[in-house]
This record gives structure tokens, sequence and C-alpha cells, in this order.
């Protein structure tokens, strides 16, 4: 009889890029841009990829234009 076991519906969640409500047709994000600004960060390698090679020349860019 446990009714609160999910707190935060899906839908609940904000765009991680911009902290808008998202879209279910985009999700995790609210629209195409910012999951094309998430996949930038993806090429840049803001994101470290376990096992693959890292360029240090963006490596060491900090990624604190936003909020996580
Ligand atoms: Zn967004």
């Amino acid at each position: 009889m446990a009714d609160n076991e999910n707190a935060a519906p899906p839908a609940a969640r904000p765009c991680p890029i911009c902290g808008k409500p998202r879209l279910a047709q985009y999700k995790p994000f609210c629209s195409p841009r910012c999951a094309d600004i998430d996949l930038g960060r993806w090429l840049k390698g803001s994101y470290v990829i376990p096992g693959a090679p890292v360029d240090e020349a963006e490596a060491d860019k900090p990624a604190s234009d936003d909020e996580d």
C-alpha cells in the first residue's frame, strides 16, 4: 500500500541543459536544440568516456556554464 514510492515522476525532471520542462519526444531534453548542445559537449570531450582516448587539448576545459 505504498503510494509514494515514486516521489518524482519522470516528467517532473527538468531539461539538464536549460532547466526548462522537458518534452517526452525529446527526453531527457526540452528541445532538439538542447539535445544538440548535449551532443556537442560529448564531441568536445566534456564528458569522459571510460576507456576512450581523451584529447588533452580540451580535457581541462571545465563544464561550468550551467548547473547540473
Ligand atoms: Zn532545454
